[in-house]
């Protein structure tokens, strides 16, 4: 709960709007720790709420106008609710006006007062905007009465991405927003859209090291994955005797069993979505015996397979990962989220947090110039209410 920030936004909300917030919300970024690439394929991961996040304060106003404030700018765009149309200039507020759409179809709103404040990096990969989407969820639909059940509102969330701020992504942040707790991890199934969590303890924690890469033809990378995914299971779904939609219908054992039939390339990606759905499963095992070395175990293999397999990797997040393999106080590592740059995912204890930030860094540094961006990540709870 980051009641610093609730406070830093109702101060600001009381001198701007001379009022008092009628309903003020919380929502957490995220954090991808295993199954990559799995979502489209409608597989399983396992992600985490992170202790960052966007607080949200509104109030309602009787003449059907939304006043709308990012807090650290001190920005306001104002429009009729009823017309929460996206435009170019405040990129910001598109993220909001999806929400609005979409919470306005289902019951007609009335104006207010709005405004949002929170310390999740901005386009990092922690998902701001997820967390930006989920909280404007819970306090507009708080301020109005109006029961949304989660699946629901991380689906309006993922429309707001899609269709106001032109991003196409699947619903894994907004889920990981709303139904993160405190010292678990949140597994999700998309192709049954159900979301659980599985305990891992407090004696852990996350280090996100954050890489300079900036890699080009990431869209051309990522649309070749897709299909290749897409050919190997009309494949699967050819030669396996029950049916097969998705990769998350074939196991690692048939595709052993089958994979001479596929070129190499194909069968290199077909590998790491049903590795990873494998990965993850199999994770929910070990985290019941409280196995964290051999959870850390199955990062390592996730960014293998990676790697390898799904070249979605880069220099810069292998040499994080390589360090991190030869620093005795790293339990594992991946890279999280898309790949081709971004950051890796470390398993850490409390006490060797110090320790291996140093290494990792060194080691960065030594290749590349300068330290990587480290971060301490805390698996926390989701979205609320205050
Ligand atoms: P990510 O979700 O990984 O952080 P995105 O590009 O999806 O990256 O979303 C980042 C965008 O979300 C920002 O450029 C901004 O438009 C919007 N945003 C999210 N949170 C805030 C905030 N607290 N203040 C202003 N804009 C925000
Ligand atoms: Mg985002």
């Amino acid at each position: 709960m980051d009641t610093v920030n609730r406070d830093i936004l109702l101060k600001k909300f009381r001198s701007l709007y001379a009022r008092e917030p009628a309903v003020v919300s919380y929502a957490p970024g995220r954090v991808e720790i295993l199954g990559n690439h799995t979502d489209y394929n409608e597989g399983f991961v396992l992600s985490a709420a992170i202790n960052f996040g966007t607080c949200f304060a509104v109030a309602k106003r009787n003449d059907g106008v939304v006043r709308l404030t990012a807090g650290d700018l001190m920005k306001t765009v104002e429009f009729p609710v009823s017309d929460p149309a996206p435009t170019k200039l405040d990129g910001w507020s598109n993220y909001v006006k999806g929400v609005i759409a979409g919470l306005g179809a289902r019951a007609p709103l009335g104006g207010f007062d709005a405004m949002f404040y929170g310390n999740v990096p901005l386009g990092s990969g922690l998902s701001s905007s997820a967390a930006l989407e989920m909280s404007a969820g819970l306090a507009i639909a708080a301020l109005f009465g109006l029961e949304v059940p989660p699946v629901e509102m991380a689906k309006i969330g993922q429309r707001a991405e899609r269709e106001y701020a032109g991003c196409n992504c699947g619903l894994l942040d907004q889920a990981s927003s709303l139904f993160g707790k405190r010292g678990c991890l949140v597994r999700s199934d998309f192709r049954s859209l159900t979301f659980d969590t599985v305990e891992l303890g407090n004696d852990v924690c996350f280090l996100l090291c954050k890489t300079h890469a900036k890699h080009a033809l990431v869209d051309g990378a990522y649309n070749e994955r897709r299909e290749a995914c897409e050919r190997a299971a009309r494949y699967f779904a050819g030669v396996l005797p029950h049916p097969v939609t998705a990769l998350r219908d074939v196991t690692w054992a048939e595709f052993l069993a089958h994979k001479d039939g596929l070129d190499d390339v194909t069968a290199r990606r077909a590998a790491h979505p049903i590795g990873e759905d494998e990965r993850v499963l199999a994770a929910a095992d070990l985290l019941r015996n409280h196995d964290l070395e051999g959870f850390g175990g199955l990062m390592f293999e996730s960014h293998s397979s990676s790697r390898y397999n799904f070249e979605n990797s880069c220099p810069e997040l292998d040499t994080i990962v390589d360090a991190a393999k030869s620093s005795s106080g790293i339990l594992g590592a991946r890279l999280s989220g898309g790949g081709f740059g971004g950051s890796v995912v470390a398993l850490v204890r409390p006490a060797d947090v110090k320790a291996a930030s140093a290494a990792i860094g060194d080691a960065y540094a030594s290749k590349y110039g300068t330290r990587c961006d480290t971060r301490v990540i805390e698996c926390s709870d989701g979205a609320h209410l205050f």
